[in-house]
């Protein structure tokens, strides 16, 4: 039977070493108090989610990380999209979006990245203990919470903290904990990943663009590293998933084969690692904070990688988080008010991309991504939200995106039996996998 050591208590106890984690720790350790950090892998460690945004820049250089991320990233001025139903390629560089101070962000081996974040949570002060997974958590008493971790050697150890913080990823601990986490049935994809090496790259400046390439069951990223190497991944409908007969490597190999001006990038490029695949991956939880505890990034919700906005919007809101606790723990009486904005302003945030996620596939977006004019600025209003640039009140993406979304809906007008053939094919490939006659 494993052993039950004495109870360690502590302010604030951070389940996940992620970005979301990793950055509240540094920041709430920052603010002088008693922060311990679970984190159930072992950093270094794998994980998928490359490309960062540019309105990651200011928040890495609050943390002072900016010179280290440098060392480990590929410079990305911009985003390729690249479309078989045009035969073109348009470019998109943050250089030209409404706030021109943001210009490149970096591509990362998240490896490296995410232990940059954990090291520096720890030089701040937070305890961080790797090889801990948290197996249970306890709100009956009315001041604490109690949370259990059981070690890599087996030991069971308990904390007793006054605030709790969510920031497990995809594992969604506490949403499983409450059964609030709920599938996004509008937007139901799976991914397919692997990295090359010998890809082709583009030159100068935009060696580093993350480039999409649409095809007829969903989209491809190609994110070049710093290392030489590029990760390649197919985010597809189900009933695409599902058509599955051979390895998942020799699939992804053969959709990729779908995908001519892909495959001509990757003509003389080797496949080193195996395909990986995640499947049923949107979500979000009905809520994501209670009196005591918060839920940080993909512990809340993820909705797609296309916009590279996971890791942006996780250390965003663990910056928005780090303020929130501070109030919780320091003005109680303030608790109920901050935790509500906590939620406004994540949701804000989520919503200004959900919209764009969920028609990146539409015929009309297509055309406006590929042939894209700046009529009242739209252009550099998507260039914004593409930089990520969607939480600050002094930058006005909101009102060019509205334009976006009126000139999408009157070209949708123009081709109304092309938009409702899309729309209604949309809504096949999302609930029927069995869609078009493929095997499931
Ligand atoms: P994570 O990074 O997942 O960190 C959670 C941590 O918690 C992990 O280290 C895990 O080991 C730990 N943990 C989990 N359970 C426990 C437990 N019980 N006890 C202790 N520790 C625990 N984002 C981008 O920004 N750019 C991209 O290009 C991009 N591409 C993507 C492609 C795909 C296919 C997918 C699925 C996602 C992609 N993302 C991308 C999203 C990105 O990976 C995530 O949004 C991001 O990692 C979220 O950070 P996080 O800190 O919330 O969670």
């Amino acid at each position: 039977m494993p052993e039950t050591s004495t109870i360690d208590s502590c302010d604030v106890l951070i389940i996940g070493g992620g970005p979301a984690g990793s950055t509240a720790a540094a920041l709430l350790a920052q603010q002088g108090r008693n922060v311990v950090l679970l984190e159930k892998a072992h950093h270094p460690r794998f994980h998928i989610g490359e490309s960062l945004l540019p309105l990651n820049m200011p928040l890495l250089d609050r943390l002072g990380v900016r010179a280290e991320v440098e060392k480990i990233g590929m410079l990305k001025y911009g985003a390729d999209f690249i479309s078989p139903y045009h035969n073109k390629t348009s470019t998109f560089d943050f250089a030209d979006a409404l706030d021109k101070s943001y210009p490149y962000s970096y591509q990362v081996r998240r490896s490296e990245f995410d232990h940059v974040l954990i090291k520096n949570a720890a030089l701040r002060g937070a305890h961080i203990l790797e090889g801990h997974r948290v197996t249970a958590v306890d709100f009956s008493d009315e001041t604490n919470v109690v949370v259990n971790a059981q070690t890599d050697r087996g030991e069971i150890r308990q904390w007793c903290a006054r605030f709790l913080v969510d920031a497990s990823g995809r594992d969604t601990f506490l949403a499983d904990k409450f059964g609030i986490k709920e599938k996004i049935s509008e937007h139901n994809s799976a991914a397919l990943y692997g990295h090359f090496e010998g890809a082709k790259r583009h030159s100068g400046n935009a060696a580093g663009n993350i480039s999409l390439y649409w095809f007829d069951h969903g989209w491809f990223w190609f994110i070049p590293l710093h290392d030489g190497t590029t990760s390649i991944g197919a985010v597809c409908w189900p009933y695409y998933m599902k058509s599955r007969k051979t390895s998942p490597t020799q699939f992804f190999l053969d959709t990729i084969a779908l995908c001519p001006a892909l495959a001509e990038r990757l003509r003389d490029a080797r496949l080193i690692t195996d395909a990986t695949a995640t499947g049923n991956y949107s979500y979000k939880s009905q809520h994501m904070t209670g009196k005591n505890y918060l839920l940080l990034g993909d512990a809340f919700a993820f909705i797609d990688p296309v916009f590279s906005t996971g890791v942006y919007l996780a250390m965003n809101s663990a910056f928005a988080g780090a303020e929130t606790i501070a109030t919780c723990l320091d003005q109680p009486a303030e608790a109920s008010h901050a935790l509500r904005k906590f939620d406004k302003f994540i949701r804000g945030g989520l919503q200004m991309f959900t919209w764009f996620i969920y028609r990146m596939t539409a015929p009309s977006l297509r055309d406006m991504f590929i042939t894209p004019g700046n009529p009242f600025r739209v252009k550099e209003g998507v260039l914004s939200l593409l930089a990520g640039d969607v939480f600050r009140k002094e930058i006005p993406v909101g009102s060019k995106l509205l334009f976006f979304k009126l000139i999408y809906y009157a070209m949708n007008l123009r081709n109304p039996r092309r938009s409702f053939a899309a729309w209604r094919k949309r809504g096949k490939m999302i609930l029927d996998p069995k869609v078009e006659g493929v095997a499931t």
